[in-house]
């Protein structure tokens, strides 16, 4: 059929201009730490002049923001102004998606540039996330852009949350970072109030949540309002310190996942409790590294991405309006989240774009940004944004996004049009027109078989490539996650141990 022709030629084409082939001199094999540092070294000295006009990266990824939790998004409760200077001076993306509505697979896609079946993210015995102590992680051999950076002479730096694995293999040091300051996983997996020691086996096996440094513990348990501060801190010197080489910096957010625990003077004069006062810590954040990058002098040399792992839980103040859906789920407002990208006399300012992009996209764009054209990896699955950034024509709008939940296709978008297939396991037909209908509130799957048709042979060749748990299809591109056979947990619960208890301790989990 002509129609089907077409579409798998627009998907093959789609593919292969994704397909980036292993270049193995561009790789050079993971070294130990020390003769990594002395590589770069050279790597420097020789490419000085060239380095020396390679843009700075700040990537800024928030953990449960919603689409509409930002002044600049529409929030009328949270107080955002350093955001919305942000998205003032720079493009504010409307219909940007990260490849999962957790934590986990969304951050391994977003380092990889892959949707996380291709790397084996999909369940962890069951759940949808990693948890203390899992022997999976991600992979050695995969490549985040951190790593590609980095063999480019990037000084790198992650802070924050990583949730990509907490074992030695799996951490941030093995995959391109020079260091690493925060939580291997979510702050809501250490020791809470209620925690009980008898009688609860899962609970009593919560190890106290650890503050790393690099690939060591250095606290157990932090006071958790002191933490956005501590990043902020280390950002600053990191970027002081790298000012006279490309750096990229990696802040994951530990706002606004739960418990909240925020600094009194933001939860003071917050209009929306708790929820508000820690995306105006944020902002905060933002703006302190916004000034530290002008008065370094690097402004028109930096990309700044501001951007959220998935969306809000939408509970406690928290918003994804006009969105449906929540954290969790594929529908807009578990995966459509927002992205702002300022890059001062290099890309416009004040600019919405509309055009379907991802998380998954930003390891081939800012490797072209880079100068790196020998991209370092076998096979991923975003795409080049250099000419959506820079204004020019793209036919992204077409490109097909798909929805992936525990490994479930559940969902595909081609242009204007979303497919739902199933939620939770279920059957779930549904179509929805985004651009007169993004709160995917008015069903048209009856009327309009033609585009269903479409969509879903798209949908089955994607299918083909990733593979889909719920039709219990294996994807013939899907590579192994990272596993050990020993794992352990960073920390250990010690009853006798004097751990900071606060008095303000929290339930919350999520
Ligand atoms: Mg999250």
């Amino acid at each position: 059929m002509p129609w089907l022709d077409n579409f798998t030629n627009e998907w093959n084409a789609i593919i292969s201009r994704a397909v980036l082939v292993l270049n193995s001199e561009a790789l050079p094999a993971v070294q130990p730490s020390r003769y990594r540092l002395s590589t770069q070294h050279a790597l420097v000295m020789q490419q000085q002049e060239h380095l020396s006009r390679r843009p700075n990266i700040v990537l800024i990824n928030c953990d449960d923001v919603g689409y509409g939790d930002l002044g600049c998004y529409g929030s009328q409760k949270n107080k955002t102004p350093a955001l919305d200077r942000m998205a003032a001076e720079g493009l504010k993306f409307t219909s940007f998606y990260q490849a999962s509505p957790w934590c986990s697979p969304s951050r391994a896609a977003l380092l990889t540039g892959c949707y996380p079946p291709r790397i084996g993210f999909t369940e962890f015995d069951g759940m949808p996330v990693l948890f203390p102590g899992d022997r999976w992680g991600l992979a050695s051999s995969e490549v985040t852009i951190a790593r590609a950076l980095s063999e480019r002479g990037y000084a790198t730096q992650a802070i924050g949350k990583w949730h990509c694995g907490d074992q030695p293999d799996f951490l941030p040091t093995n995959h391109g970072f020079d260091h690493f300051f925060g939580l291997p996983y979510s702050n809501d997996m250490g020791r809470q109030v209620g925690e009980i020691q008898e009688g609860d086996r899962e609970r009593i096996k919560t190890p106290p949540l650890p503050l790393m440094s690099d690939a060591e513990v250095l606290e157990q348990q932090p006071d958790q309002a002191s933490l956005t501060a501590r990043y902020v801190n280390e950002a600053v010197r990191f970027m002081r310190a790298s000012r006279h080489r490309p750096f990229f910096l990696y802040l994951a957010h530990v706002y606004v996942h739960l418990p909240l625990y925020v600094q009194q003077r933001f939860t003071a004069r917050s209009e929306n409790g708790v929820y508000g006062a820690a995306v105006e810590a944020i902002d905060w954040a933002t703006d302190v590294i916004l000034q530290e990058i002008a008065r370094l002098g690097l402004s028109n040399e930096t990309i700044v991405i501001f951007t959220s792992d998935n969306g809000s839980l939408a509970v406690n103040g928290g918003s994804n309006a006009p969105l449906r859906g929540r954290k969790g789920t594929t529908w807009e407002g578990g995966m459509r989240v927002p992205c702002l990208l300022r890059w001062p006399g290099k890309v416009a300012a004040g600019v919405a774009v509309d055009t379907v992009a991802s998380g998954i996209d930003l390891f081939p764009t800012l490797c072209q940004l880079a100068g790196i054209t020998h991209r370092p990896t076998p096979e991923i699955d975003g795409l080049d944004l250099g000419d959506l950034i820079h204004g020019r024509s793209t036919n992204l709008m077409e490109r097909p996004f798909l929805f992936f939940n525990r490994g479930d296709l559940e969902a595909i978008r081609v242009g204007e049009w979303k497919l739902h297939f199933s939620k939770s396991g279920n059957e779930q037909p549904l179509l929805f027109d985004l651009d007169r209908d993004p709160s995917e509130s008015i069903d048209c799957f009856a009327e309009q078989p033609g585009v269903v048709a479409r969509l879903s042979s798209i949908a089955n060749l994607a299918r083909s490539e990733f593979g889909d748990r719920r039709l219990a299809l294996q994807g013939s591109a899907a590579r192994p996650i990272g596993q050990v056979a020993q794992a352990r947990t960073l920390t250990e619960f010690d009853p006798s141990h004097p751990y900071y208890v606060a008095e303000y301790d929290l339930a919350d989990r999520g």
